[in-house]
């Protein structure tokens, strides 16, 4: 038997410790020893162990079980969110599965090889041993994370047969941990991908998210498509193959959609927009038209279809509401006029109301994504800076008399008869407010008021003038330091 040292955290030692004192076995096992032996650090901690639960349970204080898999959660003293609850599971050996999703039963075993054979890949399939520093590799494991493939524990075609999210599963740790799929196991899951009309779109939604998040989704949805399993997450996207542009692209639909994608990624950026960007042309296979006075072709209202057929799209995957609201908004409203020449500021403001204040900047984002994948170099950075310094200017809230802690109607109230003067009075206060922004109250603007209200027209409109065009320059300063802020002056 091997045996190496790996880094674990002292509570998970005190974890298998404690099993090991109570007479029991205790192995890490599960994506926590392939990541160790990768030196990435593991997602969560994961302990298979030959105790049944009601065992595990009487060795620790704090612990709760409530599942159907004897899965069982130990709450320990760590302040690590990944630790705070390491979960406990006895091996399992599987029951026969009738229909591709869970085995009919399970059953607890007093071997840990039972437990590794039901493991879907051979990466995954590893057992390490903190305390001894025992490794249990009994499916090469350890030669798989080398070779850098992911393969399935055993005959592939079986064990998508079994349980059918394997096959997205490759795809997604494929992504994760930027390995490829063994040929054997690639035929298995070409051979089985309509099994996974089977699973539910939860646990479809589940991986799919992971594989957006992950670093490559480009190459894992491309590799997706390969093996046939796509069309049983997103089917829509296939019709986007072969789809050929205007002469503006060099890509199809399909590769134009998936490279948005990827700069999103590339950039860190939210599901929200990744979502998007993988949408954003969804309606341009069902919109396409050839124009004969363009001898091209064009797409007018993709964006409306899109929009529609995005919102189905992701019901059917039981994304939450809110995420849908927010990206079938971004896909409505992605072609934007946006040349920083010719837009104005109440162009701008009205697609900020459209799309939402909250998400005008996603917006932006998005035109980023749709334009680096349309195989174009460059970002055109001046441009959209200038285009941001734009939307900063038109959500700013304006210098203004609306700013006093005072307004007309007070002013009436002091005795002061409707008309000019009421302007001049309040500009005056402005002006005043400008040079000293703590005289900014009702108390003191009030008494000022009432000052002012004695001058004669023409010394108040002189002081009204004033305020105004003083507002005026303040207000010019700010927009100023806005586009100084974005570096387009
Ligand atoms: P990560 O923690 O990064 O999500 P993981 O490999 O730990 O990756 P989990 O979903 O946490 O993924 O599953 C834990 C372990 O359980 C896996 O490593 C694998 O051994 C096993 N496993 C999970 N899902 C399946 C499945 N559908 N079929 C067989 N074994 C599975
Ligand atoms: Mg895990």
């Amino acid at each position: 038997m091997d045996s190496v040292k790996l880094t674990v955290p002292p509570e998970v030692v005190a974890l298998c410790d404690a099993l090991r004192a109570g007479g029991f076995e205790a192995y890490l096992v599960g994506g926590c020893v392939r990541d160790l032996l990768l030196l990435r650090e593991p997602k969560d901690w994961d302990i298979t162990t030959n105790a049944k639960p009601e065992q595990i349970q009487a060795l620790f204080k704090e612990t709760f079980y409530e599942n159907e898999f004897g899965t069982v959660g130990v709450v320990t003293e760590s302040e690590d969110p990944r630790l705070k609850v390491v979960e406990v599971t006895p091996y399992r050996i599987e029951g026969k599965y009738s229909n591709a999703r869970h085995p009919d039963e399970v059953r607890f075993s007093d071997n840990i090889e039972d437990d590794l054979k039901r493991r879907d890949f051979t990466i995954n399939a590893i057992a390490y041993e903190p305390v001894t520093g025992k490794l249990v590799d009994k499916h090469d494991g350890r030669r798989d994370i080398k070779r850098r493939v992911i393969a399935t524990v055993r005959n592939p075609a079986e064990r998508f047969n079994e349980d059918a999210l394997r096959m997205l599963r490759a795809v997604r740790i494929s992504a994760e941990l930027d390995f490829a799929i063994e040929s054997g196991t690639s035929a298995g899951i070409v051979a089985n991908a309509k099994q996974l009309e089977k699973i539910s779109r939860e646990r479809v939604r589940d991986e799919l998210i992971r594989i957006l998040m992950s670093p490559r989704p480009m190459q894992a949805l491309y590799v997706a498509q390969k093996l046939g399993i796509l069309r049983y997450v997103i089917p829509e996207l296939e019709e986007a193959i072969g789809i050929d542009q205007n002469q503006a692209h060099s890509f199809d639909v399909f590769e134009h959609l998936l490279r948005s994608l990827q700069h999103a990624a590339d950039k860190g950026w939210s599901l929200e927009i990744r979502l998007a960007a993988l949408l954003h042309d969804i309606g341009k296979p069902a919109s396409r038209r050839w124009s004969e006075e363009k001898k091209d072709w064009t797409f007018h209202g993709h964006e409306v279809v899109g929009a529609r057929m995005a919102r189905k799209i992701l019901n059917d995957l039981r994304i939450s509401g809110e995420m849908t609201t927010t990206v079938v908004s971004l896909i409505r409203w992605h072609m934007f006029f946006s040349d920083p020449d010719e837009v104005t500021l109440s162009a701008v403001r009205r697609i900020i109301t459209n799309v939402g204040t909250g998400h005008i900047k996603e917006l932006l984002n998005l035109r980023i994504c749709d334009r680096i994948g349309t195989g174009r170099p460059k970002e055109q950075p001046f441009r959209l800076r200038k285009y941001m310094s734009m939307v900063d200017e038109a959500m700013r809230d304006p210098i203004s008399v609306a700013m006093l802690k005072i307004d007309g109607s007070r002013i009436i109230k002091l005795g002061q008869e409707a008309g000019p003067r009421i302007g001049w009075i309040l500009h005056a206060l402005l002006e005043e407010v400008l040079d000293d922004p703590k005289k900014n109250t009702e108390e003191y603007l009030e008494s000022r008021a009432r000052e002012l209200m004695e001058l004669d027209n023409e010394q108040l409109q002189t002081l009204g003038e004033q305020g105004k065009n003083r507002r005026e320059e303040e207000d010019n300063a700010e927009v100023q330091k806005l586009r100084e802020k974005h570096h387009v002056n």
